[in-house]
């Protein structure tokens, strides 16, 4: 079979995968104080049917997993299916987003399970703005798990994702930036997308990842952009000028990478979705649950993918916002 590709000839090769809508935080930038409607338990896919679809997804061109949520660490025996995962032949890349306060207990059985790559969201070193914007007094705890997972060097790189908003992120960059040089950890910001389930988003909210470029080389002199040649790369990386650490940018709404973007999700209930902000989504559970071959699974993800939507609209009279809030796609 052909491998993944969508009809503008964008190959498909990382295939994002949330393993629960669940959440310990309450981010101001994705959903209300009072939380969501949780899915029902037999509406959530099991680990084996999960790893089914990723078995499948591999066999047909998938190299790079990322797990996500809601909070993925919630999920009982994550590491357990980190190892099942990392049994997939083919399958090159193995990753993780959390909010990272479950960090400290799971750091090194994940390790052992095999997980190669993680990104933990934390958006202010201060603990009053920390508690403020994720409605959570637990900035400690995140700092321990982070302090844990330097224990295990197999995890790498320890990516350290920032949500840029206007009036709050600015005072924070260059603590982060110290932070993460002198911890090498991978600074990120990510400009703020219309994905909130407040649906409170405005482009005048957004602190856009050449502004904070600017603030950073006030104190720091020209940044050393950092070529990788893979296009599908989202953030846009950066070294200093005296080589130490590294700081990107994603800049979905200034500079989006949507020519290039080789991304797929499926959510927690099983839907495929093509694109972050799609409006519709394929029932891979059904075609699971009805029985159907692994042929016809890989029929199935292939004619979504060829279907995927050639970008977002943001900013653009055409814009929709996605059917779900970020929470239930899980980035
Ligand atoms: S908005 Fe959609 S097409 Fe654009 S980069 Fe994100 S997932 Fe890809």
């Amino acid at each position: 079979m052909e491998p993944l590709a969508d009809s503008y000839g964008r190959r498909i090769k990382s295939m994002r995968i949330s393993i629960t809508d669940k959440c310990n935080f309450r981010c101001a930038y994705c959903m209300p104080a009072e939380g969501l409607p949780w899915l029902k338990k037999s509406e959530i896919l099991s680990y084996e049917e999960l790893e089914h679809i990723a078995r499948v997804a591999v066999s047909i061109g998938i190299e790079q997993i990322r797990l996500t949520g809601g909070e993925p660490l919630v999920r009982r025996d994550v590491p357990e299916f980190v190892r099942q995962l990392r049994q997939i032949e083919g399958l090159r890349s193995l990753s993780l987003t959390t909010n990272g306060i479950l960090l400290k207990q799971q750091a090194k059985v994940l390790a052992e399970a095999g997980l190669s790559r993680i990104n933990v969201s934390l958006d202010s070193l201060v603990r009053e703005k920390f508690a403020q914007l994720t409605r959570r007094d637990q900035l400690e705890r995140v700092l321990e798990g982070l302090a844990e997972l330097e224990k295990y060097p197999s995890i790498y790189p320890v990516k350290i994702n920032a949500v840029a908003i206007r009036g709050y992120s600015e005072e924070d960059v260059l603590d982060f930036v110290r932070f993460a040089r002198n911890k090498a950890y991978v600074m990120r910001w990510i400009e703020f997308m219309p994905l909130d389930a407040d649906q409170i988003w405005c482009k005048e909210d957004i602190l856009t990842g050449g502004e904070i470029k600017a603030i950073i080389e006030t104190q720091y002199g020209p940044l050393v952009p950092i070529t990788t040649g893979d296009p599908s790369e989202t953030a846009r990386r950066y070294t200093f000028s005296d080589g130490v650490g590294e700081v990107g940018f994603i800049n979905p709404v200034s500079e989006p990478f949507c020519a290039h973007c080789d991304r797929i999700r499926l959510t927690a209930d099983g839907q495929l979705r093509t694109c972050l902000f799609a409006t519709e989504e394929t029932d891979l559970r059904a075609v699971l649950r009805g029985g159907k071959s692994d042929e016809e699974l890989a029929a199935t993800i292939h004619q979504a993918v060829w279907h995927k939507e050639l970008k977002h609209y943001i900013g653009d009279k055409r814009f929709r916002r996605a059917n779900r809030s970020m929470s239930m796609i899980g980035g």
